[in-house]
Order: structure tokens, then C-alpha cells, then sequence
């Protein structure tokens, strides 16, 4: 291994640790923060701190999102290998490769081009069979609804009604609430015809501007 793939690693198993050490439990969610390599993610001026447990600025004024938070989002998902899961938000792609990494089925909107066409570019270099398209992810993806996950990676004032509506019987779906300020993750689960929310504060997203979202 050369120096510089030495030090990659050595960076990913410490961010691993932070993220155990800040509550991350599923071994599944660890294993692919650890595979995923975020360096390639990010711009190369912030290669070096794609390890550090950091949002970082991507195009369009978007970001790719702290690794807690990734790591966090996609524990209360629970996902499953084979789950068909929504994602609302691209960005980076990073997230959606998470997803796919732990075998997940995987839908991702955007509302940048430029932003998806780059993320696509990640998708078939690193190999991920990942459905993709632009959009207004706040109304979801109805043509393959229903999902058994549903992850919206950007800051709502309010649950979009039509997410809640294209969840699967068993079906969760995460997504950060509130202010522009900030946000809680809210967590909306189905059981038949049964809709169960809970949250957990503390975290800050960019808007999700959309119909069912913020007005820009
Ligand atoms: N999941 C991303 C990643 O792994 O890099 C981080 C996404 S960033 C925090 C939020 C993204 O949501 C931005 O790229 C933004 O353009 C996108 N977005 C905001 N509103 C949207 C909408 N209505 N539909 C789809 N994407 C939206």
C-alpha cells in the first residue's frame, strides 16, 4: 500500500471511531462509511478534510452533509438489503452510494443538473447501479412509489404530505424539519394504515425549496 492509500485508511477507520463514539451502532452503516470513499466526493481544494466529521461546500451553493449525519439518517432508516429507498437531495451523490453500498435499491432527485451530472459520474465510476433524475424531489418519485425507505437531505418546514403518501407498509421516512435555521429529524413510520412520528433535534440542513417545501 503506498503512503497516501495508508493515510486514506488510517482517516477512514478515525472517522469510524468518531462515529461510534458519538452513538453510531449499526455495523452495516459503519462498513459503508468505511467503503465509501468521500475524498472523491468532495472538490479537490477539500480532499484533504473528507475525513474530518465536516459538512463541506459542493456546487450550487449545496453541501455534502457532516458524516454524523449521514451516518445518523441512515441508521433511523433501517435499511435492509434489497429496500427500495427515495432519496430527495443528490448533491454530491455520496449519500445515495451509502445506501447502495449497504444493498439498498436506490432513487435519488435533484433539483441542480449540474449537480446530478456529476453525481452520475461518481455512480458509474465507482460502480453503483443508482436511478437518478432531476426534479422536485418534494413530491417524490411516484412511478416507482412505494418505498420501503424514504431520506430527504435537505431542510423542510413542514413533512411533505406526498413523501408520507408514497411510503411502503413498513416504510420509514427521515427527514430534518424546522427553520431555515435549524432542524429536527423527523422520523415518520407506517404500519398499515397506522402513521407513527417521533424526532430528535439538533442538526442544521440547506433548504429544501420545492411545492411541498421551502418558496426559495
Ligand atoms: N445527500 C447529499 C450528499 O450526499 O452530498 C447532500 C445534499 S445537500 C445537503 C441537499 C441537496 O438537496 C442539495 O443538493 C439541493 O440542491 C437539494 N434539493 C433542495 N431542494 C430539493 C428538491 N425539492 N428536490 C430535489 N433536491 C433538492
Amino acid at each position: 500500500m503506498n503512503r497516501s492509500v495508508h493515510r486514506e485508511h488510517t482517516e477512514r477507520e478515525a472517522l469510524v471511531e468518531t462515529l461510534v463514539a458519538k452513538g453510531i451502532k449499526d455495523e452495516g452503516v459503519l462498513a459503508a462509511i468505511y467503503s465509501v470513499p468521500r475524498h472523491t466526493f468532495v472538490d479537490p481544494i477539500f480532499e484533504r478534510r473528507a475525513y474530518e466529521d465536516s459538512a463541506l461546500p459542493i456546487d450550487c451553493q449545496q453541501t455534502i452533509s457532516q458524516p454524523y449525519t449521514v451516518a445518523k439518517m441512515t441508521e433511523l432508516l433501517q435499511v435492509k438489503k434489497y429496500d427500495k429507498v427515495l432519496e430527495v437531495g443528490t448533491g454530491s451523490g455520496y449519500q445515495a452510494c451509502i445506501l447502495a453500498e449497504m444493498g439498498a435499491r436506490v432513487f435519488t432527485i435533484e433539483r441542480h443538473l449540474d449537480l446530478l451530472n456529476r453525481a452520475r459520474k461518481m455512480f458509474d465510476k465507482l460502480g453503483y447501479n443508482i436511478a437518478s433524475r432531476t426534479g422536485d424531489g418534494t413530491v417524490g418519485w411516484s412511478e416507482y412509489a412505494p418505498y420501503d425507505g424514504i431520506i430527504v437531505t435537505a431542510g423542510a418546514p413542514e413533512v411533505p404530505q406526498s413523501l408520507v403518501k408514497q411510503l411502503a407498509d413498513g416504510g420509514r421516512l427521515v427527514i430534518p424539519t424546522g427553520s431555515q435555521q435549524s432542524q429536527s429529524l423527523v422520523i415518520v413510520t407506517r404500519k398499515g394504515s397506522e402513521f407513527g412520528y417521533s424526532e430528535i433535534g439538533g442538526f442544521k440542513f440547506v433548504p429544501l425549496v420545492g411545492k411541498e417545501g421551502w418558496q426559495k
